[in-house]
């Protein structure tokens, strides 16, 4: 079946919002088939983020991503690669829907766009690679 990595970004962890995010992906019906707290390395972000390696938002992102732990998830379901994604809601907080995770739970942290609460998969391609960085036994 399809699955996809999601993570709870430090913002989202820091604010106590990992059980809202995981509820949300439940109530759609996702199945949740890996979880666990995690604390980043330079090393995965950097495989993590490889297609952003050099824009100027990268340094701040690594940096944020290893501000405190992340919580890292399998999720698994018919169309959940899009399907998380269109939970989540556009990239920026400030003007993600409502009804979704940035849309409902981000908030403007003085135009900080790293800091949107989540992360996850963008292709079937992606998810495999990111879910064999975060869950390498699995
Ligand atoms: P994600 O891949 O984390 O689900 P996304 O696909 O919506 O988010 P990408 O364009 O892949 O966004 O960027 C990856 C992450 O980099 C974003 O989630 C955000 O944290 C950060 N980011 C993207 N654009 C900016 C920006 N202009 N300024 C600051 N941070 C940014």
């Amino acid at each position: 079946p399809e699955r996809t990595l999601v993570l709870v970004k430090p913002d989202g962890v820091r604010r106590g919002l990992s059980g809202e995010i995981l509820r949300r992906i439940e109530a759609k019906g996702y199945t949740l088939t890996a979880v666990e707290l995690k604390n980043a390395t330079p090393e995965l972000l950097a495989q993590h983020y490889a297609e952003h390696e050099g824009k100027p938002f990268y340094a701040p992102l690594v940096e944020f991503m290893l501000s405190g732990p992340v919580l890292a998830v399998v999720a698994e379901g018919q169309g959940v690669i899009p399907g998380f994604r269109s939970l989540a809601g556009a990239t920026d907080p400030t003007v993600a829907a409502p009804g979704t995770i940035r849309g409902d739970l981000g908030r403007d942290w003085g135009l900080k766009v790293q800091q949107n609460l989540v992360h996850g998969s963008d292709s079937p391609e992606s998810a495999e690679r990111e879910i064999a960085l975060w869950f390498p036994t699995f």
